[in-house]
């Protein structure tokens, strides 16, 4: 261990990604041995209908993948997204890139991009929790990664608190294309933490192929527990 890194672990201890418990000294896992036991990794969602049941509309990805169920991940999920651990990204994007490779999922993607949020909610959490693992997954897998590419010029409010009828208007006209070259005949991976109903995702799948993408993989940390019941 190089000294930094031991110096380092001396005033910060890691902490299990899952459960914030310590972990042993010098290890190189994110997770303590229960978590890692007992990881809920997401089943055969079948994403594309689920957004066609929960967005009454056109489903305009091609692909979609989630590593966990939410439940397993909420904790931490949390602790990044609203406590403002930025750093969190590493461990979570590790997760993302160990599936995607094992699922050879990144093969013929010309571009990754996060699903945005609004300017005002940058604003407020600092960085964009998505763009954070997007990048990391662009750069370890060598594909380019475009941060305002696909803009959010609604600030809507979160699908899972609206009724079927109030999602629709709330998540249409969300989202822009700002540079129409960097996204025309390309394959696109689209990146977010939460897949719920699946309504964001669509919208931003929606504004891509309108803007030329040939193809929309969705690429999520987790997707709703519900989804579990539901296929299981
Ligand atoms: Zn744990």
């Amino acid at each position: 261990m190089r000294l930094l890194d031991l110096l380092l672990e001396t005033l910060y201890p890691k902490r299990c990604i899952i459960c914030r418990e310590l972990l042993d000294y010098g290890t190189k896992a994110y997770t303590c041995s229960k978590c890692a036991e007992n990881a809920d990794y997401a089943g055969n969602v079948d994403y594309i209908a689920e957004a066609e049941k929960a967005c009454g509309d056109r489903v305009y990805f091609d692909e979609c993948h989630s590593v966990f169920y939410y439940d397993y991940v909420k904790s931490a999920i949390e602790h990044f997204k609203f406590r403002n651990y930025k750093n969190d990204a590493v461990p979570l994007a590790e997760y993302m890139n160990r599936y995607g490779r094992d699922n050879d999922i990144f093969k013929n993607i010309d571009v990754i991009i996060p699903v945005p949020v609004h300017e005002k909610r940058l604003k407020e959490r600092g960085f964009n929790h998505a763009g954070e693992l997007a990048k990391i997954i662009a750069d370890e897998n060598n594909i380019f990664y475009e941060e305002n590419v696909l803009v959010r010029v609604k600030n809507t409010k979160p699908q899972y608190t609206l009724s079927y009828e109030e999602r629709k208007g709330n998540i249409e006209g969300a989202f822009e294309v700002r540079d129409k070259d960097k996204i025309s005949g390309k394959r696109v991976m689209l990146v977010d933490d939460i897949f719920t109903t699946g309504g964001t995702v669509n919208e931003c799948a929606k504004m891509l192929k309108m803007s030329g993408a040939v193809y929309v993989s969705v690429f999520e940390l987790s997707c709703s527990s519900a989804l579990k019941k539901e296929n299981e």
